[in-house]
């Protein structure tokens, strides 16, 4: 099928993309790779009447480190996250998720941004970015404001973006070199969404474990987390924070797999993920 009609606008600066969207709000969509929201408009499951075209606004994308952060701009490519160095040496956990993004066609279309802001369930960067406390910077007609990765996903497809709303920034506090990390899935096909993806981090005292795929967004471990930390990070203490984890979820069943699968995949995939990062 093809889109329904819509008018393309390509705003130079933010504030002009801001203006147009605060314009045209419910009426418009931002458009930034394409690769999650053309598919939908050609199954006329999104029929926005404006298209506001990031593509050429100035300044969206790359990537810096900025003192012990690192900023990533939302229209950075999905691709960009495995090759930039900055990316491999302060936010490994995020390179790691990117790999399982699609494919290389895709990824070099892709944005970072555009990721956070489809929150598809089994999307990956999304998870990884829960497990390294990301914090995402919102710009809009009502001013800029910051959001904890952690706040940000509200359900399905829902975000916590207003429609007059751009995500600008993803900020990532630095890896400590001597972490140990470990992102694992399993997808039906190389570069299919994830059916359970599991991002995981640990250093001296401090570990983070999220999960997607599972439920309509991802979970930071918090229980396994304390459970873990409380037994002194010892391996022995993993099965049982597992089941002290997904006890409380009611996982996804759809036609990718049912919740029984999906729990029974999540406790095999937190397992391997924390056997690899704990110490012996
Ligand atoms: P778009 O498609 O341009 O936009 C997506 C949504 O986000 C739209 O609603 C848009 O309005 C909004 N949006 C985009 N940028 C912003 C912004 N800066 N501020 C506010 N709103 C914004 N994804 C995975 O996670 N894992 C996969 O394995 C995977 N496999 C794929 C395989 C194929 C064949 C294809 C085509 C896609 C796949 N994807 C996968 C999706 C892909 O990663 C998309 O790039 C991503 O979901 C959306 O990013 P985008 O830049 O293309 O955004």
């Amino acid at each position: 099928m093809k889109p329904a009609a819509f008018e393309m606008v390509r705003p130079r600066s933010l504030d002009e993309a801001v203006r147009l969207l605060g314009e045209h709000r419910e009426n418009a969509r931002v458009l930034a790779g394409g690769q999650s929201l053309v598919p939908l408009m050609n199954f006329r499951l999104a029929t926005p009447a404006v298209l506001v075209d990031l593509n050429r606004v100035e300044g969206l994308a790359g990537i810096r480190a900025a003192g012990s952060r690192l900023e990533i701009r939302a229209m950075t490519r999905q691709q960009e996250l495995i090759d930039n160095p900055l990316v491999a040496a302060h936010a490994p956990l995020l390179a790691e998720a990117a790999r399982c993004v699609g494919h290389v066609q895709t990824r070099s279309r892709g944005t970072i941004g555009g990721s956070l802001a489809h929150a598809d369930p089994s999307a990956e960067l999304p998870v990884a970015l829960v497990a390294l406390d990301a914090r995402l910077e919102i710009t809009g007609s009502r001013g800029t404001r910051t959001v904890p990765a952690r706040e940000f996903f509200r359900d399905a497809l829902v975000s916590d973006l207003a429609p007059d709303e751009i995500l600008v920034e993803i900020v990532i506090p630095f890896t400590p070199p001597s972490a140990r990390i470990s992102f694992r899935e399993l997808s039906r096909r190389h570069g299919d969404f994830a059916i359970v993806a599991v991002a995981a981090q640990y250093d001296a005292e401090t570990l983070c474990v999220a999960i997607g795929g599972l439920e309509a967004v991802p979970r930071l471990c918090t229980r396994l987390m304390d459970m873990v930390r409380a037994s002194g990070f010892m391996r022995a203490a993993i099965a049982s924070g597992i089941e002290q984890e997904l006890g409380s979820v009611t996982p996804n069943d759809d036609l990718e797999a049912s919740g029984e699968y999906r729990l029974q995949l999540a406790r095999v995939l937190l397992h391997d993920c924390l056997c690899e990062i704990l110490p012996a």
